[in-house]
């Protein structure tokens, strides 16, 4: 019986092999038929083609078991872990970063905050001693910016200045600079207030008054930008410092995308034009995302309030936003991505063009047309010319400002005339 059982078993590790070896032949390179022939070169005499095979089943039965225990007793460690106790320390976590996998306390929280908002400004160039304009709007990102700076004056001496632009719309930006004010005020931080009616003749309300669903954000971009430069070259700035946070940067970067301006988004990054003419731009929240500026300014007891301007609905931002809040939900962690490839990218066209002007390689970035080439940026510093009113560096022979100011039917001349003046502090 046992010998008739034990010729049988030879017979069927006989078969089985010549079957390995006929796979292998037949089917070449296939992961299978490696295994089999891995199998069939077992040490024949050590045991039976079944027992190896069920041996081997086995182990990989206990091998699993013990893998499944393991990572389930990791998973409970993360778990406790996870259970809103803060990663640095045991204090009990006020957030949960899902792009870092990690919670922190206020202390930590504040710590993270306020170190990516002091390396931008070391990173952006901001040395000690100098006078630093604040643009304050109001809202979270400006108000929290305020008291990061504040406490930066323990560290660094600076001369500190807020200004806030009021463009004139009722209910919302009157209210926000009050608060702007009042938050200077109380920070022992000189505020002044720059109005729309007063400097350009209009408040934005007035302006879009007969312009239906048309978008504010054309002339509120422009003629805020050029009081805010100008007034901060009236108070003898060194900076005006912007609180853009992280999404407001990867939202431009996508709405210069969209634009086919190119340009713009490496004069994001540092300005293609060094004028006298123009106070440089500092924004110490660019690595912030505006989610964590809101809990900062919350947990920091800031004074701020939702309010979204009542022209952004018809902004192409909008919709850009609610793009990159998806992408974040599905791949946490992308704006930061992006932010650090289009950072990247400029330094390489910043690179590339350095080597040209030595006369490198003309031939590769010439001929194809494309507006990112270094030589489409040469030649846009190359057409800039001086707006013949006043007198601003421009890409024609009227700047935008005062093109805007004749369209809603202002005098160019009589701001030329009010844009040296500091006015009066207000806080
Ligand atoms: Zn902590
Ligand atoms: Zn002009």
């Amino acid at each position: 019986m046992s010998s008739r059982k034990a010729h049988k078993t030879d017979e069927a590790e006989k078969t089985s092999r010549a079957d390995a070896t006929k796979q292998t032949r037949d089917i070449k390179g296939v992961k299978r038929v490696e295994r089999t022939s891995n199998r069939s070169s077992l040490p024949a005499n050590a045991l039976p083609l079944e027992l190896h095979l069920a041996q081997a089943a086995y182990m990989r039965v206990i091998n699993e078991r013990a893998r499944k225990k393991k990572s389930q007793q990791n998973s409970n460690q993360t778990n406790q872990k996870q259970r809103g106790i803060c990663y640095y320390c045991n204090e009990k976590a006020v957030v949960y970063l899902r792009y870092a996998d990690r919670h922190l306390c206020k202390r930590h929280f504040n710590r993270l905050v306020e170190k990516r908002f002091s390396r931008a400004l070391r990173e952006q160039g901001l040395k000690a001693k100098q006078t630093v304009v604040l643009a304050v709007s109001g809202g979270k990102d400006s108000l929290a910016m305020m008291l990061m700076f504040k406490k930066l004056l323990a560290k660094i001496p600076l001369n500190l200045i807020a200004v806030s632009v009021d463009e004139g719309i009722a209910g919302y930006r009157d209210e926000s600079v009050a608060r702007a004010r009042a938050f200077a005020k109380e920070l022992a931080i000189p505020h002044y207030t720059y109005s729309f009616k007063d400097l350009v003749g209009k408040s934005l309300d007035e302006i879009m008054a007969n312009r239906e669903g048309e978008a504010a954000c054309g002339y509120c971009g422009v003629f805020r930008r050029q009081i805010l430069n100008d007034k901060a070259k009236a108070l003898g700035a060194d900076w005006v410092v912007i609180g853009h946070n992280l999404d407001d940067a990867v939202e431009t970067i996508f709405m210069n995308l969209l634009r086919n301006e190119p340009s713009r988004i490496v004069r994001f990054f540092e300005p293609l034009v060094q004028d006298e003419r123009f106070v440089p731009r500092l924004r110490p929240n660019m690595w912030i995302p505006e989610k964590e500026m809101a809990l900062y300014a919350l947990l920091n007891d800031v004074p701020f309030e939702n309010a979204e301007c009542p022209y952004a609905k018809y902004s192409i931002r909008y919709y850009v936003r609610a793009m990159i809040n998806r992408l974040e939900d599905r791949y946490p962690g992308a704006k930061f991505r992006i932010m650090r490839s289009m950072l990247s990218m400029v330094e390489r066209m910043k690179r590339r063009k350095a080597g040209e002007r030595s006369g490198g390689d003309k031939n590769r970035a010439t001929g194809n047309g494309n507006p990112t080439n270094a030589t489409t940026l040469e030649d846009e510093l190359a057409r800039l010319k001086t707006c013949k009113i006043c007198g601003m560096p421009s890409n024609s022979d009227v700047c935008m400002f005062c093109k805007l100011l004749e369209e809603i039917g202002e005098d160019p001349y009589g701001y030329v005339k009010r844009r040296g003046l500091k006015g009066r502090r207000d806080a």
